[in-house]
């Protein structure tokens, strides 16, 4: 079966095009500046790029200009579009309603609409590219995979938060958790790569990307992460500031001249290593600028990495030990020094990293030591294949 996984966002689209039995992408690409200009990357596996620009008014004629490059004699992948079977989309909330992936009609779709205050940057975008997708392949079977699945199996000591209950019950306030898609994805891959049984396993996923997060898995189970009511609770991101205390938003909004809601603007677009180095939100700038002998960017790294070993360490604690601790997303894969920084404060739980195997990027490896206690290890993760895996599962 070939499933078009589709990530939806509120001016860009991505899109992969998956062989369901071989799991080969056939094609992915982005579209970019939707609503505003336009820009199409399309990469069919085994032919030439294509890199347009091209007027997107709206999602859907990017979803019209993605079909017809899927279908084009010289840079599609298929003849035509009733190749395509069913699509997969990434549906970022998915409030309490829904803890697992789910067939899109109707019914869901009012339910996930009614998450959208939860998530008002992220579910308006994805339903806009649900619906586009509904009227370009009428009575195609489509799915929604929702980032806050799988973390709905957290106790209830792991996501109330210390507010008035009230909050929770008449808002929905609470902690949802996010990258569900990663955390499971990875969560399972380990102990298939180790070959032992996932049901007994203690496993902490790292997700170190642009936004981070991590997660507690108990048998297969999220017990507990650290994204939050939104993705910016949690570590020290990119350019989010991730934990802080609340007190501080009131102090800088009477300082800065801002409302609240210019504050957390300024929380999620202009704070974590970006905010503390003033150089860049990327690992490879900010590592070059630390060679260089710049201290913010050095002192942003060392931040960064004493939250990730903080977070570890309380889910060890939170689990009563750890058997695996996995590296993902384009930090934990690529990034050795972050790996091997974060690893050195958990020398505690018996940990040793074997530098040789350290230095891998972007493959599957054990890269503690034969005698560590905990095993550690770089697990790439695979949304767009979980997602495609999720929707073959539930339409065929
Ligand atoms: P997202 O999906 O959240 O946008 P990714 O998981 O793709 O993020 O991660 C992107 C980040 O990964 C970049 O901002 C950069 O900090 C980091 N990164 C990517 N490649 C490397 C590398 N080779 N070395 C260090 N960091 C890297």
């Amino acid at each position: 079966m070939k499933v078009l996984v589709m990530n939806c966002g509120s001016s860009s689209l991505k899109y992969q095009l998956i062989d369901s039995v071989s799991e080969a992408v056939l094609a992915k690409g982005l579209c970019e500046r939707i609503g505003i200009d336009g820009r199409l990357t399309h990469k069919p596996t085994g032919k030439d790029s294509v890199a347009i620009e091209a007027d997107m008014p709206s999602h859907k004629a990017a979803v019209s200009l993605v079909l017809s490059h899927l279908t084009d004699p010289v840079c599609g992948v298929i003849r035509d579009l009733s190749e395509i079977e069913a699509v997969g989309h990434r549906v970022v909330h998915g409030g309490e309603k829904f803890a697992r992936s789910v067939v899109l009609n109707g019914e869901v779709i009012a339910e996930v609409e009614k998450c959208n205050e939860l998530a008002p940057l992220h579910n308006p975008a994805n339903l806009i590219g649900i619906n586009a997708c509904q009227e370009l392949m009428p009575g195609v079977p489509m799915v929604a995979v929702f980032d806050t699945a799988f973390h709905q199996t957290m106790p209830k000591k792991a996501y109330l938060y210390g507010l008035p209950y009230e909050y929770y019950e008449k808002y929905k306030v609470r902690r949802y958790g996010f990258h569900g898609t990663s955390h499971s994805y990875v969560s399972k891959r380990v102990p298939e790569i180790l070959n032992r049984d996932g049901a007994s396993l203690k496993t902490i996923v790292c997700h170190l990307g642009n936004g981070s997060s991590i997660c507690a898995v108990d048998g297969g189970q999220s017990v507990d992460t650290s994204m939050g009511f939104t993705p910016l609770e949690g570590l020290v991101m990119g350019t989010r500031s991730g934990d802080l205390d609340p007190a501080v938003l009131e102090y800088i909004a009477g300082k800065e001249g801002l409302d609240v809601g210019g504050v957390v603007n300024v929380l999620n677009k202009k704070s974590g290593v970006q905010g503390i180095s003033g150089v860049s939100s990327d690992f490879r700038d900010l590592d070059t600028a630390s060679r260089e002998g710049n201290e913010r960017a050095a002192a942003a790294l060392d931040i960064f990495c004493y939250r990730v070993a903080k977070y570890v360490g309380s889910y060890a604690a939170a689990m009563n030990g750890v058997d695996v601790i996995a590296f993902t997303a384009g930090i934990g894969e690529n990034d050795a020094n972050v790996r091997a920084e974060v690893c050195a404060y958990l020398g505690y739980l018996g940990i040793a990293i074997d530098g040789e195997a350290n230095r891998c990027r972007g493959e599957e490896k054990v890269i503690s030591t034969a005698d560590s206690k905990v095993t550690v290890m770089v697990v790439p993760t695979n949304e767009e294949l979980a997602i495609a895996r999720e929707t073959v599962a539930l339409v065929q």
